[in-house]
Formats: C-alpha cells, sequence, structure tokens
C-alpha cells in the first residue's frame, strides 16, 4: 500500500518541504506540536524505523542532523527534541521537534494552528538554512 508519506515524496500532495536528497525527505508536521516541527522520512517506503537497514538508518540520523540544525537557527528553543511513534502513517518518520521544556514534546498537547502563508515562510527559512 502506498503511504501517505510515499505520495508527499514523489509530489502527488503537497507538502511544506524543508530539503531532501536521494534518499530522505523533510517536511513541515501539518499539526504541529511547535513551530518549526518538522518530519524526515526515507523515501524508500519501509514502515517500522528499526526495519531500516543499519547504513539507511546510519544515513537518516545524519540527515536529520543536518535539518535540525536548520531549524535550530530559525526557530528559538533550547534544543531539538527527537521523537519516534509511527502509530498513526506506517513509514518510518523521525518527528523533530524546538523545545524548551519537557512538556512541549507531549503528543497528548492540543496541535497549533498555522495558515497556508505561515507554514510556506517558516519553510522557506528552515530550507535556505539547511547545509546538506
Ligand atoms: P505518528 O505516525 O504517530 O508519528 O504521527 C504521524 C504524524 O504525521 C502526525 O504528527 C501528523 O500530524 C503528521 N502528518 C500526517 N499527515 C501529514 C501530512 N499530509 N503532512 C504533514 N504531516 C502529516
Amino acid at each position: 500500500m502506498t503511504t501517505i508519506f510515499s505520495k508527499i515524496v514523489k509530489g502527488e500532495i503537497p507538502s511544506y518541504r524543508i530539503a531532501e536528497n536521494d534518499r530522505f525527505y523533510a517536511f513541515l508536521d501539518i499539526n504541529p506540536l511547535a513551530k518549526g516541527h518538522t518530519l524526515v522520512v526515507p523515501k524508500k517506503e519501509i514502515d517500522y524505523l528499526f526495519d531500516l537497514e543499519d547504513e539507511l538508518l546510519a544515513g537518516m540520523n545524519v540527515f536529520a542532523k543536518k535539518i535540525a540544525r536548520a531549524i535550530e537557527k530559525v526557530v528559538p528553543c533550547k534544543r531539538i527534541g527527537v521523537a519516534v511513534l509511527g502509530l498513526e502513517v506506517p513509514h518510518a518518520h523521525i518527528h523533530l521537534i524546538p523545545i524548551n521544556s519537557e512538556a512541549d514534546i507531549s503528543f497528548s498537547r492540543p496541535k497549533l494552528k498555522f495558515s497556508e502563508a505561515e507554514f510556506i515562510e517558516l519553510a522557506e527559512k528552515i530550507s535556505k538554512e539547511v547545509k546538506l
């Protein structure tokens, strides 16, 4: 089954793209816990993060690090929190979430709302800071 994230990667449905390379794609979460909440996915469709082969998993973390560095430059925060759930979308993904406290990364909190223009502006700003 094609996942919604595979459709995003292929450009079949829109996303607020941050960056991509031949193996990974980063885009803003549409139901963010914090401004700058970003998802990193492998282009290869694999459900469970720990089913990724070692080299792909290692590469995904290095890619995520570069995205986190870019988010830090745009969104003031103590650090970028990292979470992996995968309970909703069966396509491995890493959540990168700017945090100032433990509560900021609680998935039971209400999600933030941003306008399309705000998402676009934020994605562009972060994207410009990415050094792959
Ligand atoms: P989980 O699988 O539990 O890690 O949650 C999936 C995450 O993907 C949630 O935070 C959703 O807000 C996010 N999400 C689902 N569909 C989209 C989409 N089309 N664009 C961006 N983020 C999405």
